[in-house]
């Protein structure tokens, strides 16, 4: 008896500590996966794992060894296709770049506003624009696709980015713990066939982006002299720049209830 208890309290824990450990890999790898092309792909895998499982226990010799060899194949050919990912989540390991969490909310009213006068200014003079600000998702692909800035807000800056002939002003910039961290960037087009015509690749690379991530996306356009708002996958067209902000922080604050 003696042992037994013994035996519980020094070597009974493992097992509940094996599944806690089990369940938080498991858990992230779905939240990082969550939304993201690599969804269907990880339900593939769960059905060819099954179809592995269910060929072994009868004994199918020849589908057994059909799906041993394309797992082996299956692995690299995951590892080249997600790259990206598989990158971008070893860099999210053990990082925060929530854009409220690490910034007051004076700092980020402060910085929204000085957003909202750049593109102000931007529509008045008629120059187009495309501004990502990084929410939970990090757009750590996109911004390697741009010119590493680092820099302060300012509308100044903003306005100088995007003048056409400027190095910068093709692609987007993106906003990250409230510097502009990149421009130049190239996000990913939207593939909706619904999507009207009258909509250029400025507002499907906005669509785009925010069918791959949290980002809320603000764009000028060029041609119609009007800002526009993009959110999971939704235009908000023709807004003032109070409308935005308010939009931007209720964005914010839909996120962050969204992570928890
Ligand atoms: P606008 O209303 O301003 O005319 P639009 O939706 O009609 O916008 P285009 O006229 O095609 O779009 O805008 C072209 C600009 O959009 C390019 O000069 C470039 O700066 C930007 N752009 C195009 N594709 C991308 C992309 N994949 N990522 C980021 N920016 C892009
Ligand atoms: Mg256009």
């Amino acid at each position: 008896m003696v042992e037994t208890i013994y035996q519980f309290l020094f070597f009974g824990w493992r097992p509940f500590l094996e599944i806690l450990m089990l369940w938080f890999v498991i858990y992230h790898i779905l939240l990082f996966f969550e939304g993201t092309r690599a969804i269907q792909v990880l339900r593939g895998i769960i059905i060819l794992l099954f179809a592995f499982f269910l060929s072994q226990k009868l004994g199918l010799d020849v589908l057994d060894w059909l799906l041993t060899k394309l797992f082996a194949i299956s692995v690299i050919a995951i590892l080249i296709i997600f790259h990206p990912e598989i990158r971008e989540g070893l860099a999210r390991l053990g990082q925060h770049h929530l854009f409220t969490a690490t910034l007051k909310e004076e700092e980020l009213d402060n910085i929204l506003k000085q957003i909202g006068k750049a593109t102000e200014n931007l529509c008045k003079s008629k120059i187009g624009a495309l501004i990502a600000i990084e929410n939970n998702d990090p757009l750590t692909t996109y911004i390697e696709s741009g010119v590493l800035l680092d820099s302060r807000v300012s509308p100044e800056l903003i306005e100088t980015i995007f003048t056409p002939n400027s190095l910068l002003h093709d692609g987007g910039i993106i906003i990250q713990n409230g510097k502009i961290i990149a421009a130049g960037c190239i996000f990913p087009l939207t593939l909706n066939q619904e999507l009207s015509r009258v909509f250029g690749t400025r507002h499907r690379a906005a669509l785009g982006l925010s069918e791959e991530s949290d980002a809320i996306i603000i764009i000028v356009s060029e041609e119609r002299h009007d800002m526009s708002l993009v959110y999971r996958s939704r235009l908000y067209r023709d807004l003032s720049s109070e409308e935005m902000f308010l939009k931007i922080k209720e964005f914010m604050r839909l996120s962050k209830e969204l992570k928890r």
